[in-house]
C-alpha cells in the first residue's frame, strides 16, 4: 500500500475532518507527492510514524488528491484534553445550556480588550471562544483566556475550545465554526490585553530584541564568512545576546558528519543547519550560520524554516580570484591539483543570491567593518538593543 507521513498541519487538517468539522464535505484533500491515481489505498500517518488512516483516492489534481478516509486512530494530544471537544460534543454542551444564539470568535492571538468587550456586548448569547494553533504559544494563549475568564467573563456563557488546525481559507474555518455550533462569528480584533494576560503574553513573546533570528552568511570558500561571523559574534555579545554559531566546516563533524559534497548531500547538510536555526529562533536564541550555501534552493529552505521576518542572508562577495588566494584551507590548491574533486568554485557551482539582505565586498574593507554593517542591519530591524 502507498504511505504517506502528514506533517503536523495536516494531521490536524484531517482531524478536523475526522471530527465532523467539515461536515457536509466527505471528501478529504491530500498532497501526495509520488504517483497516485483513483482507487489506490495510501496509509496516512502522522510525523512520528502512528498510523492514522487509510486514504482512498477518488480523483486526483496535479499533486493534490481527493478521497474518502477511514480512520484508524485520533491523533494524539498530550495538552487540554478536555478543551479539545468535537464540534458534536460542543453543540451538545450548548444545547443543555438552553440553545439559542452563539457567538463564535476564534483567535490565534490572544483574547485582547476588544474582544472581550465584543463578548461582553452580546449579552444573553453562549460564546464559543476557539483557540487556533499558530505561531504564539497556544498553551500560554489558553492560559491567558482562563485568566480572563476568572477576572472579568461570564464563565457560565463561554465554551474555551481547541482546534487541532487553523484552516487558512476563511470559508472553510467559517464552515468549521458553523459545525461548531456558532450562528454568528465574530472577528478578532488585535489590540492591547487586560494587564494580567499582557503578563502572560510577555513571558512567551519577549520585547523584539530579545527574540530569534538567524544571520545565515553565504559565500565561496575562502570568501571571509567565518571571519566576519566571529566579529559579529563578539559584537552582538558585548549587546548581551547569547550566540549559537553553527560553521559550516564545524557542523561536517558532527551534524553532518558523513555527509559528501553532491548536490543532495550538501542540500541535506543546509537543510540540516536550518531545521537547527529554525529551532533556536523559535526558543529566542541569536544564530550565526556560515557555510558556502551554494544553491538558491536550499538557502530559501532555511529562510523559509526561520521565517522571512527573522532570517538576515548576507552575501559575502569576495571574487574567486581572490578566494583562490586566500585559500586559507588549502582546498583550492588541492582542487587544482587534483586531489580534491567538487570543490565550489572550482569544479562545482556556486549561484551567487540575488535576494540578500545585505552584499558585502571584503575588498578594501576590514571584517570588523563588514560586521558592523551587520550589526546595524539587526538593529534597524530592532533586534538590537536599543539602550546599548
Ligand atoms: P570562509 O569562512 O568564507 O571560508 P574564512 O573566514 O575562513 O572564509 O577565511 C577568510 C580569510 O580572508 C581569513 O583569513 C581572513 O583573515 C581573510 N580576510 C581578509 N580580508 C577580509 C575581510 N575584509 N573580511 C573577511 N575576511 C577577510
Amino acid at each position: 500500500m502507498l504511505e504517506l507521513q502528514l506533517h503536523s498541519a495536516a494531521t490536524g487538517d484531517l482531524e478536523l475532518f475526522l471530527n465532523g468539522a467539515y461536515a457536509p464535505d466527505d471528501q478529504f484533500t491530500v498532497e501526495y507527492p509520488g504517483a497516485c491515481q483513483p482507487g489506490d489505498e495510501i496509509l496516512l500517518r502522522d510525523a512520528n510514524n502512528v498510523r492514522l488512516a487509510i486514504f482512498r483516492v477518488s480523483r486526483t489534481s496535479g499533486t493534490l488528491a481527493r478521497g474518502t478516509v477511514t480512520p484508524i486512530e485520533t491523533p494524539r494530544h498530550a495538552d487540554f484534553r478536555a478543551l479539545r471537544q468535537t464540534p458534536a460534543q460542543v453543540r451538545k454542551l450548548l444545547e443543555s445550556a438552553g440553545g439559542g444564539e452563539t457567538l463564535a470568535l476564534a483567535t490565534m492571538d490572544f483574547l485582547s480588550l476588544a474582544d472581550e468587550q465584543a463578548i461582553e456586548s452580546h449579552r444573553g448569547t453562549s460564546v464559543i471562544h476557539i483557540i487556533e494553533p499558530g505561531p504564539v504559544d497556544h498553551v500560554a494563549r489558553v492560559r491567558a483566556a482562563q485568566r480572563s475568564i476568572e477576572l472579568g467573563l461570564d464563565a457560565s456563557r463561554i465554551i474555551l475550545n481547541l482546534l487541532p488546525y487553523a484552516p487558512s481559507e476563511r470559508a472553510r474555518l467559517h464552515a468549521a465554526l458553523t459545525n461548531y455550533g456558532a450562528t454568528r462569528i465574530v472577528e478578532p480584533s488585535p489590540g492591547p490585553c487586560r494587564p494580567e494576560v499582557e503578563a502572560i503574553r510577555s513571558q512567551v513573546i519577549p520585547p523584539r530584541h530579545r527574540q530569534g533570528f538567524c544571520v545565515w552568511f553565504t559565500g565561496l570558500p575562502s570568501a571571509g564568512k567565518s571571519t566576519i561571523a566571529e566579529h559579529l559574534a563578539v559584537r552582538l555579545r558585548e549587546r548581551g545576546r547569547t550566540i549559537s554559531m553553527l560553521d559550516g566546516d564545524v557542523v561536517r563533524m558532527h551534524l553532518s558528519k558523513g555527509l559528501g559534497f553532491s548536490r543532495e548531500d550538501r542540500d541535506t547538510n543546509i537543510r540540516r543547519i536550518g531545521f537547527v536555526a529554525s529551532e533556536i529562533t523559535r526558543h529566542h536564541g541569536a544564530v550565526i550560520c556560515a557555510a558556502v550555501s551554494p544553491y538558491q534552493a536550499s538557502r530559501d529552505d532555511a529562510r523559509r524554516m526561520v521565517g522571512e521576518d527573522r532570517f538576515f542572508l548576507i552575501y559575502v562577495s569576495t571574487p574567486p580570484a581572490v578566494c583562490e588566494e586566500r585559500d586559507v584551507k588549502g582546498f583550492y590548491a588541492k582542487a587544482r591539483s587534483g586531489q580534491l574533486t567538487g570543490m565550489t568554485g572550482v569544479d562545482d557551482p556556486y549561484e551567487a543570491p540575488t535576494n540578500a539582505h545585505l552584499v558585502l565586498p571584503t575588498s578594501g574593507t576590514t571584517p570588523e567593518e563588514s560586521a558592523e554593517r551587520v550589526l546595524a542591519l539587526l538593529a534597524g530591524a530592532g533586534f538590537v538593543d536599543p539602550s546599548g
